[in-house]
């Protein structure tokens, strides 16, 4: 442990051990939280945020976008805790905060170009940005609300956090941070849960906080998570998670099921794509606002598969089209393939439906 720490940084919250993790080493959840030897093995040369529009909105490290409609912001690289499996941890993420410099760059871009005019939503991720300071949000609130005065739509906001999960009390003890959410009025919160035991009663009671937050126009509050071999590869576990998520006064509406990244996840914990399908399937026979959707991760973008979707070997890859219709080739195999790089799942010629 000391070894795979001295490579990716090591950070388990006492509230997760305390709360979450039992005494027993067969504990899966142990697996997601502590250091272990597989992590050496992965070669750690992806680069999921390198393949992006060529006509971005902005210019700026910390802006990723994939699409015309849509852009994420790495606020920070810290979370108060590090899955072990994050696909992050020692890529491309650039070190540090967000600072007020960065977001008036953002904004002085956005607010003098055409391109931003198709922007929808930005996506506020990480790290995580709720670990964020909270004159950070506040300001970021005002050039929003600025910009948004001009335009004939607004640009909603989106946060995806797991701080819930792993020190919910950042939020519920701290009155500044639920100000300036109160001020940003997020359009949705996405909650990275992964397992029936992550969701604790504190994290319940943050979920109505944060929605309780902006009455004015209560958020939506949403669940996604990674599917893992023996953590969560089951539909009987990730509906017992969505129906605890969803007991409270809060409705949380499951949103992506994503089958594990190619590289980050240990190889112990992944599944192949059949596999991942199949626990679809298995979610699938219920009501509309139960059944997540499966998407499948690529530098590219995300790729949605459907239940019954024939899933064709193509020669030791699969096609598969992002939500814009750009065609990938996926390799097949339960494996990681350290060729398996962003050079090696090239975007196929293929024509791109409109
Ligand atoms: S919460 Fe997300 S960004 Fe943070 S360590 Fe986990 S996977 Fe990575």
């Amino acid at each position: 442990m000391e070894r795979v720490s001295r490579h990716y940084t090591f950070r388990l919250p006492r509230f997760y051990v305390e709360k979450i993790l039992t005494n027993d080493e067969n504990d899966p959840l142990w697996d997601l939280v502590l250091p272990g030897e597989q992590e050496i093995a992965d070669t750690a040369d992806e680069r999921w945020d390198a393949y992006q529009l060529e006509t971005r909105a902005v210019n700026h490290p910390r802006w990723i976008q994939k699409y015309r409609y849509e852009a994420l912001i790495r606020t920070t690289d810290y979370c108060s805790g590090l899955c072990r499996y994050c696909y992050l941890k020692n890529r491309e993420v650039i070190p540090g905060v967000l600072s007020h410099a960065d977001i008036d760059d953002m904004f002085d871009q956005m607010e003098a170009r055409a391109e931003s005019h198709l922007l929808r939503e930005l996506i506020l991720s990480g790290g995580d940005p709720l670990a964020v300071s909270a004159s950070l949000i506040a300001h970021f609130a005002d050039r929003l609300a600025r910009i948004n005065r001009t335009r004939s739509h607004n640009i909603t906001v989106s946060i995806h956090t797991r701080e819930p999960v792993w020190y919910p009390q950042r939020i519920s003890q701290s009155a500044a941070l639920q100000a300036a959410l109160a001020k940003l009025e997020p359009s949705s919160y996405i909650l990275h849960v992964v397992h029936p035991r992550e969701v604790t009663g504190e994290l319940l009671a943050c979920i109505e906080l944060l929605a309780d937050l902006t009455p004015r126009r209560v958020p939506l509050i949403m669940t996604q998570h990674p599917l893992f071999r023996t953590i969560n590869d089951d539909a009987s576990v990730i509906t017992q998670m969505y129906d605890r998520l969803d007991s409270g006064r809060i409705t949380v509406k499951p949103y992506y099921l994503i089958h594990p990244f190619p590289d980050g996840t240990l190889p112990k914990h992944r599944l192949t794509l059949p596999e991942s399908q199949r626990i679809l399937r298995d979610l699938a026979s219920a009501p509309g606002t139960r059944v997540p959707l499966l998407t499948v991760p690529t530098p590219m973008g995300k790729c949605v598969i459907g239940p019954y979707e024939r899933l064709v070997d193509e020669g030791g890859y699969y096609v598969l089209h992002t939500k814009d219709g750009v065609p990938v080739q996926y390799a097949i195999g339960a494996r990681y393939d350290p060729q398996e790089t962003r050079p090696a799942i090239p975007v196929v010629s293929l024509p791109i439906h409109p």
